[in-house]
């Protein structure tokens, strides 16, 4: 699987802790589009208010998961809070513990 939060080496707090490792456990999480970053409207869900965040499927996962390879399908335009989710951070790890 090829890592969804690419960091430095020398940034990796954890070095057992790799995004090769787990099944893209943190692309369950909510993620709420705070800027644009080209994420295809497909892929988007909308309120009332016009909040958007990431669609997911009945299951959890983002609807932008290629759940065959388990990555991020636009990884090039994936949002801000996917971009900024720190692996092997407290959310990560947390995630990573989870059922
Ligand atoms: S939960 Fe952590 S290790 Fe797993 S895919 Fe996300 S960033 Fe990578
Ligand atoms: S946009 Fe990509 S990195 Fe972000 S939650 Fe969805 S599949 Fe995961």
């Amino acid at each position: 699987m090829i890592p969804l939060h690419n960091l430095p080496a020398s940034s990796r707090p954890e070095p057992s802790v790799t995004c090769d490792t787990c099944a893209a456990k943190c692309c369950r999480l909510e993620v709420m589009l705070i800027t644009d970053t080209g994420v295809p409207m497909r892929f988007i869900d909308e309120d009332q208010w016009g909040s958007m965040t990431m669609a997911r499927l009945d299951d959890g996962w983002c609807a932008a998961l290629d759940r065959e390879m388990m990555r991020c399908s636009i990884y090039e335009n994936r949002p801000l809070i996917c971009r900024e989710f720190e692996m092997g951070g407290d959310d990560c790890l947390e995630e990573r513990n989870a059922d």
